[in-house]
């Protein structure tokens, strides 16, 4: 079985002591259709990070984007495969049993159950590969003219209704998520997730189409690279006139993204081992993942059990 390349950085059992093993997903998240990422709701969340010669600002996907989005997806895919499972997204109405809240964690909740559980799944800030000058479009409703653009108007000009910035598509973010003490089926759910979860960053069902390109699978006794250190090394393989350039090719930048968080982990001596064949892990997944699920279910529920007791 195929899951057996994750022994080195997974449990057979829940506990309640943690341990270190690690399981680093490396992602490349790339937008297929405009995407809204902004906390004023506004604005671009933008950052900057400096470069060898240069700096430049990023888009940021914060932490939550990603979260809160595969939360909802893998609530609604365990909703599906598992009969018995009824639990929402209400963060005061979470079961605290699933294989869904076990893993991604809940607060102590209004229910009999006087428990908090620590989230095992750890996301990061992603930063786009290129400049939000590049990347980011300012949208106005009933903007003046069919040629509206943001370098013929002026203050004046801007008497539309300003809509949230669009981030457009081919924008890529590369993205690490790292388990921690997951049980083979915990990855395999998470792995399921990621690769059916097309939807980051939507306000409407028109937008925030998302291809997740899952680039490598690490296991060991360390999380691996973050996601600035990827991004910077990426850019530096790629040449830092990347940045700035119209558009990047998809397969380019995912074996770059490999290799730069390949680099790193021999740079770092980080014990971050690579699975020796990702496609038979991930069509392990795809064929068993209800499975998987179902013996997850069993296994949550005792880890439950035990820590109230
Ligand atoms: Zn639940």
């Amino acid at each position: 079985m195929s899951l057996e390349q994750l022994d080195n950085g997974t449990v057979e059992e829940l506990t309640n002591k943690p341990e270190n093993n690690y399981v680093s997903i490396l992602v490349l998240r790339e937008l297929e259709s405009n995407a809204v990422f902004t906390t004023n709701g506004q604005d671009a969340d933008l950052g900057t990070i400096g470069l060898e010669d240069d700096e430049y600002n990023p888009v940021l996907m914060f932490m939550r984007k990603q979260s809160g989005s595969d939360r909802r997806f893998a609530k609604s895919m365990q909703r599906e495969m598992l009969e018995d499972v009824e639990c929402t997204m209400d963060v005061n109405e979470m079961c605290q049993e699933c294989p869904e809240c076990v893993m991604y964690g809940s607060a102590a909740s209004s229910s009999d159950r006087n428990i908090s559980i620590t989230s095992r799944v750890m996301y990061d800030t992603a930063y786009s590969l290129r400049d939000a000058k590049k990347v980011v479009e300012e949208k106005f409703q009933n903007a003046p003219g069919d040629n509206y653009s943001q370098e013929t108007s002026g203050e004046e000009a801007m008497t539309g209704i300003r809509e949230p910035d669009f981030v457009q598509p081919g924008t890529m973010f590369p993205s690490v998520i790292t388990l921690k003490d997951a049980t083979p089926e915990e990855v395999a759910f998470f792995l399921s997730t990621t690769m059916k979860n097309k939807r980051y960053g939507a306000t409407s069902s028109r937008q925030g189409r998302t291809k997740n390109h899952i680039l490598g699978i690490y296991t060991g006794d360390e999380e691996g690279p973050s996601n600035l250190a990827v991004t910077k090394k990426t850019i530096e393989l790629l040449g830092e006139e990347a940045v700035e350039q119209d558009t990047l090719d998809s397969e380019t930048v995912q074996e770059t993204v490999k290799q730069a968080f390949d680099q790193l982990v021999e740079e770092d001596r980080l014990d971050c081992e690579e699975v020796d064949s990702l496609e038979d892990v991930l069509d392990e997944v795809r064929e068993n993942i209800e499975d998987y699920l179902e013996s997850q279910e069993e296994k949550s529920r005792e880890f439950v059990e035990s820590v109230e007791s």
